[in-house]
């Protein structure tokens, strides 16, 4: 099958030359091509953005949240759709599928409050006579650009809200995973959404750059990796845009000698194995605070690893994991495995990548990594999880900080005390305490710091709205000389 973009409300026909493979990972076989467009398919997209924006950012307020809700209700009926679609093109299981379809649809309900995010604030006499009102407006045609490891959530950070602002959207989905996006958007379109209101170009790098350079885009949010955040962030602020460029992670998962051994563990796995490792908050180090701690948790999680079914999602609707996204990662990922002791790690524990067929990893436990070691410093982004020794919480803390990302980092522990410590000295933007994924659900904003972000206002939640909307303020004299003035 070969996808087309989404323009002007159409499928458009792509007049490219070059197509990518979109793979069913836990098959390895090739489910689809992509566009890989460029240029002229972002200014077809964006010259239909700007001209449905004149009409879009009109509309009564009432009437967009009205679209909103009925996309919610559509979103609802394809819910089971959507998450085998995830499944078929990412790899997960379908359980998590389908928590990346809920994740999103969270979104779409609070976009469906939008009369309330966008009113803005008012004080009559702010001076003698004087009357001030903001108003929050929108900003006009606005691009997001997103990765392969959550094809329904991540996109609905973004175009749902800035939409029910009253912006106009070209959305580029990750290349790997594209039908998502294409069912989103076709329901969206089914809602009542108006031609160009919203619009889907396919491709890699030239569409990105394409994007971040075009005149006629108002802004840039940003899902990826930190090196494409931090490329993407300095050339659309570089052409006048304003940019939320989200980042790259490493996640530290903390444990306490006084940490509650089994809602522990079930987080623990859940953090770092779910999604096969795949995801911007997975927590990708595991702390043992104290040598029996470590001993302890090395132990519990490689016998739960040695029961963890490992299988093609695709087939299997209770697989406990599946493949990663390609082969590409599927060999980096090995090779870190497999170079790990020669830089004086332990491979604790490595599962067999069974099925052969696919883009399997073996869910690994690496023990007594150190903290100049690249298995602690890197995104290692797959189902391996390294396991730290430090003596104490400060120790701890002190070598989580040395990292350079900041998205988040989780303690367990019973002790109120140390969460307190954790959470004040931690340089990271998203803290749990007994919470393996401790990402925020769409009322708040997802809060990565350092080089997890580039920007300043984050996506979903209120900064998100802030992020799509700029603000007015009108200061009115109506002394009552004008009453005068007219006789009355
Ligand atoms: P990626 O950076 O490779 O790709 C993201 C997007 O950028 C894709 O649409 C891709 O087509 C485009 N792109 C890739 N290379 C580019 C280049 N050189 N120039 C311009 N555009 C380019 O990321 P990925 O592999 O799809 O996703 C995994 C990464 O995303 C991980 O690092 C993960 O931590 C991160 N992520 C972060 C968050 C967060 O909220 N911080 C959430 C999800 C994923």
């Amino acid at each position: 099958m070969n996808l087309s973009n989404l323009i002007d409300g159409k499928l458009s026909v792509s007049s490219v030359t070059h197509w990518g493979d979109v793979f069913n990972p836990s098959r390895g076989d090739v489910i689809a091509r992509v566009p890989m467009s460029g240029p002229p398919e972002v200014d077809a997209a964006v010259q239909s953005a700007t001209r449905a924006f004149r009409t879009w950012s009109a509309l009564a307020v009432p009437k967009r949240a009205a679209i909103l809700f009925e996309y919610k209700r559509l979103l609802e009926i394809h819910a089971d759709e959507l998450a085998r679609l995830i499944t078929r093109e990412n790899g997960k299981t379908l359980d998590e599928a389908r928590g990346d379809v809920r994740r999103g649809i969270e979104v779409v309900e609070f976009a469906c409050g939008i009369g309330h995010l966008v009113k803005g604030e008012s004080l009559p006499q702010v001076a003698d006579q004087i009357d001030a009102v903001t108003m929050r407006e929108p900003i006009g045609v606005c691009a997001g650009i997103t990765p392969f490891n959550f094809p329904a959530m991540v996109p609905m950070w973004m175009f749902p809200l800035a939409i029910a602002c009253g912006n106009t959207f070209v959305l580029k989905p990750s290349e790997k995973v594209p039908l998502t996006a294409m069912r989103l958007a076709e329901i969206f379109n089914e809602a009542g959404l108006p031609p160009g209101v919203f619009n889907v170009v396919h491709g890699g790098r030239e569409v990105v750059d394409a994007l971040c350079t075009h005149p006629g885009i108002a802004a840039v949010s940003f899902v990826g990796s930190s090196r494409v955040a931090k490329h993407v962030y300095t050339l659309s602020t570089a052409h006048g845009k304003r940019c939320q460029a989200a980042g790259g992670a490493k996640n530290v998962l903390l444990v306490m000698p006084d940490a509650e051994p089994d809602s522990t563990l079930r987080a623990i796995l859940g953090s770092s194995f779910g999604c096969a490792g795949q995801r911007c908050m997975a927590g990708s180090v595991l702390m043992g605070v104290g040598r029996k701690t470590a001993d302890e948790w090395r132990e519990r999680v490689s016998g739960a690893l040695s029961i963890l079914k490992v299988d093609d999602t695709s087939a299997n609707d209770t697989a406990g994991m599946g493949p990663v996204i390609d082969g590409v990662s599927q060999a980096r990922v090995n090779e870190i495995i497999d170079t790990a002791p020669a830089t004086g790690a332990e491979v604790a524990y490595r599962g067999a990548a069974v099925p052969t067929k696919g883009f399997f990893v073996g869910p690994t436990l690496l023990d007594h990594v150190q903290p100049q070691m690249s298995t602690f410093q890197e995104e290692i982004f797959g189902p391996v999880l390294s396991l730290m020794r430090p003596d104490s919480l400060d120790e701890a803390i002190a070598t989580m900080n040395g990292l350079s990302f900041g998205n988040g980092a989780t303690i367990f522990t019973s002790s109120g005390s140390a969460a307190r410590q954790f959470t004040q000295e931690i340089q990271c933007g998203m803290v749990g305490i007994n919470i393996g994924v401790p990402a925020p659900m769409a009322l708040f904003s997802f809060s990565g710091w350092n080089d997890s972000f580039y920007g300043d206002l984050h996506v979903q939640g209120n900064e998100g709205v802030l992020f799509y909307t700029r603000q007015r303020v009108v200061l009115s004299r109506w002394d009552k000389g004008y009453v005068r003035a007219q006789g009355w």
